[in-house]
């Protein structure tokens, strides 16, 4: 699965010429010009990295990314031509993970993204990678050594419940997450792939418990826990 970039910027042109360039490095972007409306889609979509423009209309970035903090650690970009905003901006009170001063050119900005991402995944996956391998090309995980055939869903839901070890994920996410062509599911066949799912991974190992029930919202991953 590519990495999926929310782009948050009010000055169209701008926003087409970073999805551009995003979408040519082989990212799935969302735009979106307003913040109120990013922060809700965020929600629903949780994407990998967020460019996110200081100066929005309405809810304006510092504040998205404040109320971001309060429930993800999903890295932020800050896009801002205020350099004297800077270090509030990557302190705690805010929160961001890195800025790119206006102007910027693209392939700056795409620089800076890759970069991040490979820093995001080494960190999410240096538990797993030497005991659990997700292959999204032969749709095949594998653990200690055993291996296991796994269909497109069950790969998908897996995929994006252990790149972010110890989130919750609600179904809604989740189908978001794992049919890009945007079909409604409803909870049961969720809740079903995640059965099947389970099934596979405890036959490949029953000693430990990889995806867990949250009750009452949804599931999530954590690496190698008692049943
Ligand atoms: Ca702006």
């Amino acid at each position: 699965m590519s990495a999926h970039i929310a782009v948050v910027e009010d000055e169209p042109k701008l926003a087409a010429l970073l999805e551009s360039y995003l979408v040519k490095e082989g990212y799935e972007v969302d735009v979106f010009n307003d913040g109120a409306e990013a922060l809700q889609a965020f929600m629903l979509t949780c994407p990998d990295l967020i460019l996110l423009d200081l100066m929005l209309p309405g809810l304006d970035g510092l504040s998205v990314c404040k109320e971001l903090r309060k429930t993800s650690e999903v890295p932020i970009v800050m896009l801002t031509a205020r350099v004297e905003e800077i270090d509030r901006l990557l302190g705690l009170e805010v929160g961001a993970d890195d800025y790119v001063c206006k102007p910027f050119s693209p392939r700056e900005v795409v620089a800076r993204v890759k970069a991040i991402l490979r820093r995001a995944g080494t960190q999410s996956n240096t538990d797993q990678s030497s005991r659990f391998v997700v292959n999204t090309q032969t749709a095949r995980v594998t653990m200690d050594g055993a291996e296991c055939e796994l269909t497109a869903v069950e790969l998908n839901l897996l995929k994006v419940m252990s790149d972010r070890p110890g989130q919750i994920f609600n179904r809604t996410q989740l189908m978001n997450r794992i049919y890009p062509d945007g079909r409604i599911v409803s909870d049961r066949t969720i809740d079903s792939h995640v059965k099947k799912l389970r099934q596979k991974l405890t036959a490949m190992n029953d000693s430990e418990t990889f995806v867990h029930s949250v009750y009452g919202i949804g599931y999530k991953f954590e690496l190698g826990t008692e049943p």
